[in-house]
Formats: C-alpha cells, sequence, structure tokens
C-alpha cells in the first residue's frame, strides 16, 4: 500500500499503537499537541516538536528568513498554547543548503530572537548540518504547566459550546496567493493575508488564560483547518459535533478578496490551515463569565461556531439548514490535498 492510501493520520496510528501501549498512566505522549510530563505534584513539563521542510511547507522566494525563522518557532509555541502551559526553551536542527547567505541567516535568526524574546523562550541547542536538497527545520520546544489547568482533545463534552478565539481563513486565502504568483501585487487586503501565512502568532498567553477556566473541558490550535481538527476532538473524546457555518469569524479582507477571485471564504476558513487560533470547548454555564473576563483581558471575542454533540459525527449546518461538507483540512500524503 502506498503512503498516499493511507494518509498523513493513518500512518501516525498505524505506527503508534505500539509506543502507546507502553507510555505510563501519568505520562501522556502521542496524539496531542503535546506530550506531558509531570515534574513534581502540581507542575508538568509539555513537549512539541515540528518540521518545516522547503517546497513542502514553504518556497524560498515567498517567505522572507525573518518570517521564515519567526514563523519555524511560532508554530510550535501555539502547539505549547494549546495545552494552556507557557514556553521554556528551545531546540533547533537545521539543514541548510550551501546557496544561502551568511545575511540570509542572520534574519533567520533574528526572527527566532524576536519571538524567543517576546514569549521568554530560551534556545538551548539543536544540531546544524548541511543539506543537498532544500533547506529543513526542527524545532522541539519545552513548556511548562500548572498540571491541572492542562487541557487536552479528549475531554469535549456533549453539550459544550464550540469555541475560537479569532478570525480564521486568512492564512489558507494568503497560501492561495502566493501559490497563484499574486504576492506582489500591491494590493493591502492581499498583503494582509499573506503576512497571516508567512508570519503567524502564536496565542502563548491566550492559551494559558483560557487553560486557567475549569469549564474549559478540551483545547487544540487549529493548525490544518477547523474541518479536520474538530474531528480529533471528537474522535478523541468519543463525541460528535455540529458547526454552524454562518458564525465562523472571517475577516473583511478574506470577504473581500474572495469576492475579487470567486473563491468560497467559508470553505478556506474551515480547511485552510496555519491560522493558530485556538479552538476550545467550553461548558455553557461557564461561557458568560469566561467570555466576560477574556474580553476584559485581551480586549477582543471569542467566538462560538458550534456545539459538541453525543452523536459520533461531525454535521454542518448553515443558519437552520443542515448541509454537507465533504472536504477536508490539510493532509499530508494524501494525494487529494492540493
Ligand atoms: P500538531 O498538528 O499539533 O503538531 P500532529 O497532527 O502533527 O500534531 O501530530 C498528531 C500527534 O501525533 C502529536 O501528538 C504528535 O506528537 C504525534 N506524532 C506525529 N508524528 C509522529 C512521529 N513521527 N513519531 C511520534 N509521534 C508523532
Ligand atoms: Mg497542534
Amino acid at each position: 500500500m502506498k503512503l498516499s492510501e493511507l494518509g498523513e493520520f493513518g500512518l501516525i496510528d498505524r505506527f503508534s499503537k505500539q509506543f502507546i501501549e507502553k507510555i505510563p498512566v501519568d505520562i501522556m505522549g502521542i496524539g496531542d499537541d503535546c506530550a506531558v510530563i509531570p515534574v513534581s505534584d502540581t507542575e508538568s513539563l509539555v513537549v512539541t516538536t515540528d518540521l518545516l521542510v522547503e517546497n513542502s511547507h514553504f518556497l524560498l522566494d515567498k517567505i522572507s528568513p525573518f518570517e521564515l525563522g519567526y514563523k519555524s518557532l511560532a508554530v510550535n509555541l501555539s502547539d505549547i498554547a494549546a495545552m494552556g502551559a507557557l514556553p521554556h526553551s528551545a531546540f533547533l536542527s537545521i539543514a541548510l543548503t550551501k546557496n544561502l547567505t551568511v545575511e540570509w541567516v542572520d534574519e533567520f535568526f533574528r526572527g527566532i530572537q524576536t519571538l524567543c524574546e517576546k514569549y521568554n523562550c530560551l534556545l538551548l541547542g539543536g544540531d546544524t548540518t548541511k543539506s543537498e536538497i532544500g533547506i529543513s527545520i526542527n524545532f522541539t520546544v519545552i513548556g511548562k504547566g500548572k498540571t491541572e489547568n492542562l487541557k487536552f482533545r479528549k475531554n469535549a463534552r456533549p453539550g459544550d459550546l464550540i469555541c475560537i478565539n479569532n478570525i480564521t481563513g486568512d492564512s489558507g486565502g494568503g497560501l492561495k496567493l502566493l501559490l497563484e504568483g499574486m504576492e506582489k501585487i500591491d494590493n493591502p487586503d492581499y498583503k494582509k493575508l499573506i503576512s497571516a501565512h508567512n508570519f503567524p502568532e502564536p496565542d502563548v498567553f491566550e492559551g494559558e488564560f483560557i487553560a486557567s477556566f475549569k469549564s474549559v473541558n478540551a483545547m487544540m490550535d487549529i493548525s490544518d483547518g477547523i474541518d479536520s481538527d474538530i474531528r480529533r476532538i471528537i474522535k478523541q473524546s468519543g463525541c460528535g459535533a455540529i458547526i454552524n457555518i454562518n458564525k465562523i469569524p472571517i475577516s473583511d479582507e478574506l470577504k473581500k478578496v474572495s469576492d475579487e477571485l470567486k473563491w468560497n471564504a467559508v470553505e478556506i476558513a474551515l480547511t485552510g490551515g496555519e491560522d493558530y487560533s485556538l479552538l476550545f470547548t467550553i461548558n455553557p454555564d461557564g461561557f458568560q463569565e469566561f467570555s466576560e473576563k477574556y474580553y476584559n483581558k485581551f480586549g477582543s471575542q471569542v467566538y462560538i461556531i458550534g456545539e459538541i454533540t453525543n452523536t459520533d459525527k461531525l454535521e454542518y449546518r448553515d443558519g437552520n439548514k443542515m448541509m454537507e461538507f465533504n472536504r477536508r483540512g490539510f493532509d499530508h500524503f494524501n494525494v487529494t490535498n492540493k
């Protein structure tokens, strides 16, 4: 069988079972945004790693070295935030091609340093090697959090409201523009979408804050698209979900560009990945208090996009009408992906 038939998640399921069996009950590994290792009665380390490969995750001529350094670390900090922990330290392994300039590498590390300083993350080690076939960038990031606050994908409960803390789809729109070669066009809306894709901000403090509420049951970051990521929450939690596509927050810029270029903005918001907003489920009884406190702290609202159900299906509705939506979010190895 070809890997393309199995898909990324099928592949992870296939090899991971034998390793998951050996993981002691107090440690959480494989399946969530981070692994969780308790280090005292009250605190845990959380650990995540992400690999960015040239031509698979980025095109060298469509992202600045500063943005690439920033994004490579940001996607990992987003996974730390998705658990409700704060970053502590990072390890960076890079394979670089010899045609790169020293100035390029300086800018790449300036991007990393900027983000390290913003969120108090120390670069403690890594590995550097040359590559004949393009750049690879792998960060491993360690975070720390209060064990009782950490949130997992597996704890969503029927009746929970499904929320996201930011607009979604801009990054997916930005990627479409880049792939269509439109990055040089002087249009502020295009620039905003491309920036969302190349220069994402991890919601580090938001994640820690959301996780401090007992009424929040499950959380993850949206890296592959709402459609794909909510499926992971309901699969692991043994429940279903209903998403109201009317409620998905889409930026004015994405709406404008979608009208102009005849894109379907809702589809981009559901299936486009890499927005790195936080997707979480909350007991409705705690929502009002939570949303007021969130607004007071961050000056922005959270959006209710649906509800966890006691079926095992993901359903969509448009206002009161049920609807079909079949396109899945991004999945490596699956040939149907663009
Ligand atoms: P995320 O999008 O949050 O980075 P992924 O979808 O990439 O998470 O991975 C899903 C889960 O599978 C994570 O817990 C990740 O640690 C685990 N995983 C992915 N690839 C591997 C691998 N090669 N070896 C062990 N665990 C893996
Ligand atoms: Mg994640």
